[in-house]
This record gives C-alpha cells, structure tokens and sequence, in this order.
C-alpha cells in the first residue's frame, strides 16, 4: 500500500521537480502563453509544502484537500484551479484514509482526472495537461487490473505522461493562452503537460 509519508513524500517530489525545472517550463509557455507557468507551478508548490510541513499529522483526505485549496488560492493562472481541483477530488475520494491500496490510489487519480476534465473542459488532443494525465490514469488502471505492483504500476503511469507530453508538441492548441495561435501553437510542447509528467514522475519515485 501507499502509506501517508509516501504520499507527502510524493508532493515534496513534485514540488522538487517544478522548482528544478521552472525556468524550462517558464521557456515552454514563452512559446505559446504567457512565461508564467514555472512561476506559477513553483509558487503554487512552495506554499503547499510550507502547509503540508505545519500540518503533517492530518490523513490523505484532508491533507490533499487543503493541497488543492492552497493551489487554487495562490496560483493565479489556467493550472492553480486545474491542480487544485485535481487534488481536491484526489483528497475527496480518498476520504480519511492513512494509507492507499492500489487500487484506492488509481481510483483517486481517476477523481482527480475527471474533476480537471469538468472544470477545464479540454478533450484528449487539445494539447493541454489532460494529454498526459488521461494516458497516465489509464496506464495506472490497466496494470493494477493485470495485478501488477504499486511500483510497476506507477512506473507505466509515468511513462504514458512522458509519451503523452511528447505528443502534445505536434497538436494544435484548443483550449488556454495557446488556442490563441492556433496554428502557431503546432512544433511546441505543451508546458502543462510537461509539469503533469513530473506529477507521475513524482509519483513513481515516491511510493516503492
Ligand atoms: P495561464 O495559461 O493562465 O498562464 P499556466 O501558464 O500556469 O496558466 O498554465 C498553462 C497550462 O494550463 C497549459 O499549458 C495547459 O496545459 C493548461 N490548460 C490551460 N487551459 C486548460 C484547460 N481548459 N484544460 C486543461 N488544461 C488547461
Ligand atoms: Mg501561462
Ligand atoms: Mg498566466
């Protein structure tokens, strides 16, 4: 199972990840937004962990539920209310539990999926996180239904997110900043992607 350590260890992965990486993921939305999403990913995660530091003794339900509140506050972009919302349903689905089974953990990534796809509206191939996040669920679902381990199966996730943030670079962007250029926004990857792919990067790495 994922024990509540794993899980807080997993969002202080996320956070290490966006804060190494914000200045490529500031360069990704210089190309097709606004250069904020670093920024806007970095703070969102300092303030999380800041929280998530002071307050480490709640279980997951809570825990993932203030995650997203604190992400929706201090995030002013597309992603601050697309992240939170995918934390808060993340946390509601899990009610309060201190520790996940696999299949407790797929299903709440699934609710934190479905609550980004009725807020943000984006369809697969609309070149946005949701064409990371949906191949990643997927690949989630698919190995824990074959059996396979916690490990395995949040490695396929982050594969798929990987696979799924390549193939944004070829899409035409049809929802945020980017739908603006239209066909300007083909050759360039998606930054929101990018930043859903570390999400199951983070993942991977925290939980085996
Ligand atoms: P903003 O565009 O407000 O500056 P960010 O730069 O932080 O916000 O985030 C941009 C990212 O948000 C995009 O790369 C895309 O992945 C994601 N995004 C934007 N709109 C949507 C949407 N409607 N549904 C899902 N994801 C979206
Ligand atoms: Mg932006
Ligand atoms: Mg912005």
């Amino acid at each position: 199972n994922v024990s509540f350590k794993q899980l807080v260890a997993w969002l202080h992965e996320f956070g290490t990840l966006v804060n190494q990486n914000k200045s490529y993921l500031t360069e990704l939305d210089s190309a097709i937004g606004d250069a904020d999403h670093g920024a806007n990913m970095a703070r969102g995660m300092t303030s999380v962990l800041n929280l998530v530091d002071a307050d480490g003794a709640d279980g997951v339900g809570t825990l993932f539920k203030k995650a997203g509140m604190t992400l929706v506050s201090s995030v002013g972009g597309a992603s601050g209310p697309l992240y939170g919302t995918f934390f808060m349903k993340f946390g509601t689905s899990t009610g309060a539990a201190d520790q996940l089974t696999p299949e407790q953990l797929a299903a709440a990534l699934r609710a934190g999926l479905d609550g980004v796809l009725a807020r943000g509206k984006a369809e697969l191939g609309d070149k946005t996180m949701v064409d990371a996040m949906v191949p990643a669920v997927e690949a989630m679902e698919k190995a824990f239904g074959e059996g396979e381990s916690l490990a395995a199966g949040t490695a396929a996730a982050a594969e798929a997110a990987r696979q799924g943030r390549e193939a944004t670079i070829e899409m035409l962007a049809r929802k945020g900043r980017a739908s603006y250029l239209g066909e300007r926004s083909v050759g360039h990857q998606d930054p929101g992607a990018t930043s859903t792919a570390y999400l199951f990067e983070a993942l991977a790495a925290s939980v085996d």
